[in-house]
């Protein structure tokens, strides 16, 4: 390679972009703007079924202050660099901490950490987009502060802001979680700074507790887009209940998921079970603790027999179902005489508590995500085929028994074709259902990755076609997830850009939105 970066910018000269990182330099200091090839390899690890070149970043810069953020967005105009932001930036499956495309410079929040305000009696919090769950629950038990969290699966070592801002999902009341946000501080692409809600008002006290202002309500825009770079992000936190009852519902037959969401929908929808209901297929459960090779050394996709027999051997249902019960523990009694009564006259089911359960690990790790507590566990199903292939297929539907088979036969055929396992949850929200199959490979064969690729654009296709669109998604193929939204949508997001950063200097391509020019899949 003859140039000293491993990837320049598109549409930016070597020596342009050697003025930019000079620039960038003198704002953070050398050892906050990275270049060497060996430090970006972390930036450039992503477990998606693409090509890492496709991602390969041109420098990741790392400012620790709002102030920081302004001055390198006007190096980034000046240059025409492109930036993508990240929180955490540990989007795994989705793309992880690399851009959607080559040469884009990665903006680390990283270093900007701070736990600004907990406020114990409004149960709210204002984080820096580096704070991470681990951070904000340790913050929480020192100070003895009775608030819950609310964390997606991998929760110690990802961030609420980040989270949110892909508008992720974790497993408590508030697991909805940019519904849960309320206010925040973005540094739009021409150095402004915009405080939404009730933020842009000189000495509000309010910007935590009432959402939406005055006027439009902007907060939505900046999630899962590119306008501009949030600095600071309020939420709500939940305050400890007296009493928490977490239990598992297990089916023995693939079908009884059909009774499972009719049985749940109801108590999800009246907030008698006020959490997500997850409802986890055999093969992730399995998937969190095998391997794989261990139990099939066939090829193709792993036969339903050998399910069934591991679903026998390892004590799960074909079908899981994690709720939770919270309140006093009069409220918690008189809820689970409900949903005792429901299951019951369902006719199917086995309905679990913690007592009955024991020690059993898998249940612990799900009870754990339901108060916001720490478990890495789930990190597991990496093992389960092993080389580090993962991308999430996460399509929407309405919270409906029908719905699920329907869609678990389109997903299964496609899977099937290409040889991939169906590891798969359906996550009740209030009243939709997000599916969310783990497509997982071994990004080390060639072969894998080429299948993945050509399974996820199928299952992306038919899904579409079928009418089901996808909540978020993976890196490589947000151009067309965008085109299946349709051309105003498309059109409208892409206006918006060009009015605030008509340079496209943020995150160019991410959900698809390009202030000029775009990428062909
Ligand atoms: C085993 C496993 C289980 C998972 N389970 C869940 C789950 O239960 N729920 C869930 O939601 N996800 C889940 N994930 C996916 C993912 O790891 C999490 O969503 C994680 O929280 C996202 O990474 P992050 O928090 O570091 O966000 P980041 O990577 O920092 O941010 C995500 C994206 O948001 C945008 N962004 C971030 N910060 C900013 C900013 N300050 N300004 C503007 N744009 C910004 C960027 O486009 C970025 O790529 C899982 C992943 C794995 C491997």
């Amino acid at each position: 390679m003859s140039s000293k970066y491993i990837a320049l910018p598109k549409g930016v000269s070597e020596k342009s972009f050697d003025a930019a990182i000079k620039e960038y330099r003198a704002i953070l200091g050398e050892a906050n703007v990275i270049v060497a090839e060996e430090l970006l390899v972390s930036y450039n690890k992503i477990m998606i079924p693409d090509e890492d070149e496709h991602h390969t970043p041109s420098a990741a810069i790392c400012p620790s202050s709002v102030e920081e953020v302004q001055r390198c967005l006007a190096v980034c105009n000046k240059y025409k660099v492109p930036v993508w932001p990240v929180s955490t930036g540990r989007n795994f499956g989705y793309g992880t901490t690399a851009p959607a495309n080559r040469g884009q410079v990665v903006m680390d929040l990283r270093r900007m950490n701070r736990i600004l305000e907990v406020d114990a009696e409004l149960c709210t919090c204002l984080l820096e987009p580096g704070v991470t769950y681990q951070q904000l629950y340790d913050y929480l038990q020192e100070h003895k502060i009775p608030l819950w969290l609310s964390c997606p699966a991998p929760s110690s070592i990802v961030g609420p802001v980040g989270n949110a801002l892909d508008r992720g999902v974790g497993y408590t009341p508030y697991g909805e979680h940019f519904l849960f946000s309320c206010g925040m501080e973005v540094v739009m692409p021409n150095g402004d700074i915009l405080r939404t809600g009730m933020g842009s008002l000189p000495g509000s006290n309010t910007a935590q507790v009432f959402k939406w202002g005055y006027g439009p309500y902007l907060d939505g825009i900046f999630t899962q887009s590119n306008y501009g770079v949030v600095t600071k992000m309020g939420f709500w936190l939940l305050p400890a209940p007296p009493a928490f009852k977490p239990f598992v519902i297990r089916y023995q037959d693939e079908a009884d998921i059909v009774q499972a969401v009719e049985t749940l929908r109801p108590l999800r929808i009246a907030n008698i079970v006020p959490n997500a209901v997850v409802i986890v297929h055999a093969l992730w459960e399995l998937g969190s603790m095998l391997k794989r090779a261990e139990h099939f050394d066939g090829t193709g996709t792993i036969p339903d027999s050998v399910v069934r027999r591991l679903v026998k051997e390892n004590n799960v249902g074909m079908w899981n179902v994690y709720c939770g019960l919270y309140g006093s523990p009069e409220q918690v009694e008189v809820n689970w005489k409900i949903v005792q009564g429901a299951v019951k006259a369902s006719g199917k089911g086995e309905l679990l508590t913690q007592e009955q359960v024991g020690d059993d690990p898998v249940f612990k790790y799900r009870a754990d995500l339901m108060q916001g507590k720490m478990n890495m566990r789930e990190m597991g199903l990496y093992n389960w085929r092993g080389g580090g292939g993962s991308c999430w297929f996460a399509p929407v539907s309405q919270a409906r028994g029908s719905e699920t088979l329907k869609q678990m036969a389109m997903a299964k055929t496609i899977l099937d074709k290409y040889g991939f396992d169906y590891v798969a949850e359906f996550i009740v929200g209030w009243r939709d259902m997000h599916h969310i199959v783990d497509l997982l490979f071994d990004r080390t064969d060639p072969q894998q990755m080429k299948a993945a690729k050509a399974c996820f654009g199928e299952l992306l296709e038919e899904f579409s076609k079928a009418g089901y669109g996808t909540y978020r998604v993976n890196t490589a193929f947000m151009d067309k997830v965008a085109d299946y939204y349709g051309p105003v949508k498309r059109d409208v997001n892409r206006k918006i850009k060009l009015a605030l950063d008509p340079n496209g200097i943020i995150a160019p391509g991410k959900s698809g939105i390009w202030a000029t020019g775009g990428k062909v899949i």
